[in-house]
C-alpha cells in the first residue's frame, strides 16, 4: 500500500472553513464535553476517532479546493407522482425540507481537487434520509454521464438508508440506471471513486456507493444492505459482533481502505494523479 502514501503537505486537509452541524453535547463514543467551533477545526472528528455525521454542506466545505464548487441540476426538482400518504404525505416531506434549504438528497456539480478538475456528487442525509430518488437518480446518471464524455474522474460521497420508499418502484429503478451511468464511466476509462460515510445502506450500497474503482470507507461507519433485526428475522444465524461497520467491511473484502477524514482529501488528491 506504499504507492498510497500521499506525499506529506502537499494537499491541505480542508478546502474551506467547515460549516455549523448539530451535535450532541458529548460525545457518543468517549463522552467527552464538545465545543463545536473546535470540533470544526477538526473536521467533526472527536479526539478519540469518533466520526459525527456530516451533512452536504460540511462535505462541500472539506473536498472542493476554495470557489471551485459549481452546482448542476439544483432546479431538477422531486415531486410526489404516486401520492404517498405514509407516514405522512410525501409533498409535505418535500416541502418541509424546502423551507428548510434542502431540495433532494443528492447534490451533484464540478470542482477542483488539488487543482484537479472533477465531478462531485454528495449525498445530503438531512433530506429523507439520503434516499435515492428519481431526482437523485437523475441528478447522478447525468453527473457520470458528463464525466464519461469529457474524462474527468468522478467522485462519489454516500450517506443514505436506501432507496425512498415515497417513490416506490420509481426509486428502485434508479439503481439499474446509476449502475448503466457506472457502466460508462468503466467503458470510458475515467476513474470512480466512492467515500461510504456513516451510514450506507440500501439500494445506494447495493448499487453504486461499492461499484466504484476505489471504494473508501470512513472509521466506524455502519455499511450494510439491510437492519441487522431484518436479517436476523431471515436468516435465523447469530450475526458477528460489528458485522455492518467499515472496519469489518474492509476485512471482508467489501471495500478497499478505511481512512480518518482528516487523511481523505491528500489521499484523494493522490489518487487523481495516479489515475490520470
Ligand atoms: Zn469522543
Amino acid at each position: 500500500m506504499a504507492i498510497l502514501q500521499p506525499e506529506p503537505a502537499s494537499t491541505p486537509v480542508t478546502g474551506g472553513r467547515l460549516p455549523p452541524i448539530s451535535l450532541s453535547t458529548n460525545c457518543p463514543s468517549c463522552g467527552i464535553a464538545l465545543d463545536p467551533e473546535e470540533l470544526a477545526e477538526e473536521v467533526y472528528v472527536c479526539e478519540c476517532g469518533h466520526h459525527f455525521r456530516m451533512h452536504a454542506d460540511a462535505w462541500l466545505a472539506l473536498l472542493p479546493d476554495p470557489t471551485s464548487w459549481q452546482e448542476r441540476w439544483a432546479d431538477v426538482r422531486p415531486h410526489d407522482l404516486l401520492e404517498w400518504r405514509l407516514p405522512k404525505p410525501y409533498q409535505e416531506t418535500i416541502d418541509q425540507a424546502r423551507e428548510e434549504g434542502l431540495n433532494e438528497a443528492v447534490r451533484t456539480g464540478t470542482c477542483t481537487l488539488g487543482g484537479r478538475p472533477i465531478w462531485l456528487a454528495v449525498f445530503d442525509f438531512r433530506f429523507v434520509g439520503g434516499t435515492l430518488s428519481i431526482v437523485a437518480g437523475e441528478r447522478l446518471a447525468r453527473g457520470m454521464e458528463q464525466a464519461a464524455s469529457s474524462r474527468l474522474p468522478y467522485l462519489l460521497v454516500a450517506a443514505s438508508g436506501g432507496a425512498r420508499m415515497q417513490e416506490g418502484v420509481l426509486a428502485l429503478m434508479q439503481m439499474a440506471k446509476v449502475n448503466a451511468a457506472v457502466g460508462r464511466l468503466h467503458d470510458a476509462g475515467v476513474p470512480f471513486f466512492s467515500i461510504l460515510t456513516d451510514p450506507t445502506f440500501g439500494g445506494t450500497s447495493a448499487s453504486l456507493a461499492l461499484l466504484a474503482d476505489v471504494n473508501i470507507a470512513e472509521p466506524g461507519a455502519a455499511i450494510g444492505f439491510t437492519g441487522a433485526r431484518v436479517i436476523k428475522q431471515a436468516t435465523y444465524a447469530d450475526l458477528p459482533a460489528g458485522f455492518q461497520s467499515a472496519e469489518f467491511q474492509l476485512e471482508h473484502g467489501q471495500v478497499d481502505m478505511v481512512v480518518p477524514r482528516n487523511e481523505l482529501r491528500p489521499l484523494l488528491a493522490h489518487l487523481l494523479e495516479l489515475y490520470s
